[in-house]
């Protein structure tokens, strides 16, 4: 408890809020990582949990568009359900179908995803390499869609997706190239995926598959080339998939950088203000460690 009591914010009557909302709230690591930043740049802003049922989501943005709200977060089972509750979208989160930052511009409320451009900055320098590779994504639901977008702006030349579900893969796909037309591309099962990962530049691991402890990893690694760059968006702890990719000796990233950058750019949408990556990261770090230790598992960004 000392190391959660040490991020509590002070609250004055000068206190700016923010709020995340979604449901169930409890394992949000977002609160440990905007309370750190704000707190290490002494800025008065206050960031809460704001837990709704689905029938009060409509009456929460209301509420929020009418007092003194900075913005929000929006996590599951939200990101596509407030969008009709919104003055504005950014394209790319029109594109997507959902947001997971609000903020003021003038009058209005806009809704915007961070992401797809999170993921991207956290490649780190294996971002510059993304243009004119190929690879194959494994999954094809919200994340996935947005990686695939990011990675097509990013000017791969080649994305092929592998899903449980092959109608949602191919749903992706069409999508995704009817927006990038230079985009070569096709749908894989994860079987077939297996079978590819000679040819891949990338894999990155979407789906939900290590969420939970034994999880076993969506497909083996083996056929991997040497300087496969190996990705798993979960972020708790190393899945299956992650693992494999580390005694096979590829390089490999967890999701956790993924967390941090789209929670730096939602900081910078409300304040104006470059995060504090540093503090952000060790305040995740902090979190993340807490997970593991309690039952509860944090699952939520
Ligand atoms: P969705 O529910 O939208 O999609 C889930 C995906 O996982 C689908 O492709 C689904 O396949 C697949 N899947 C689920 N169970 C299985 C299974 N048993 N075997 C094979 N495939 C399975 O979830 P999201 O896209 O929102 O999230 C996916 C993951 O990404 C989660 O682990 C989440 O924590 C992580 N994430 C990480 C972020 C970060 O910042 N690092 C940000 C957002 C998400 P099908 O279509 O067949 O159902």
């Amino acid at each position: 408890m000392k190391s959660l009591e040490s991020t509590a914010p002070s609250i004055t009557g000068a206190s700016r809020l923010i709020f995340i909302l979604g449901h169930p709230l409890e394992h949000s690591l977002s609160p440990w990582m905007h309370n750190a930043a704000f707190r290490a740049l002494r800025m008065p802003w206050v960031y809460a949990p704001l837990e709704v049922t689905a029938g009060q989501l409509k009456n929460a943005v209301e509420i929020l568009r009418a007092i003194n709200v900075e913005g929000a977060n929006v996590t599951v089972p939200y990101k596509e359900k407030v969008i009709p509750c919104l003055d504005q979208v950014e394209r790319e989160a029109q594109w997507l179908g959902t947001v997971n930052t609000l903020y003021r511009r003038g009058g209005k409320l806009v809704g915007a995803s961070t992401d797809g451009e999170g993921f991207l900055k956290s490649l780190g320098p294996w971002r510059r390499k993304m243009r004119g590779s190929q690879g194959l994504l494994i999954g094809a639901g919200g994340a996935a869609k947005a990686v695939a977008e990011a990675l097509a702006r990013t000017g791969v030349r080649a994305l092929f997706v592998a899903n449980r579900s092959p109608g949602r893969a191919r749903d992706l796909l069409r999508r995704l190239l009817k927006r990038y037309p230079r985009l070569k591309g096709g749908t894989l099962s994860l079987t077939e995926g297996r079978g590819f990962l000679g040819r891949c530049d990338w894999v990155v691991q979407s789906t939900s598959l290590g969420l939970k402890t034994d999880d076993p990893s969506p497909l083996s690694l083996q056929g991997a080339g040497r300087g496969t760059l190996v990705v798993d968006l979960v972020y708790h702890r190393p899945t299956a998939f992650l693992r494999q990719a580390r005694r096979l000796h590829l390089p490999h990233l967890d999701g956790s950088g993924m967390l941090l950058h789209q929670g730096a750019l939602s900081f910078e949408y409300w304040t104006g203000r470059q995060a504090p990556l540093e503090v952000l990261r060790k305040a995740l770090a902090q979190a993340l460690a807490l997970g593991d230790r309690s039952a509860g598992i944090p699952d939520k960004s």
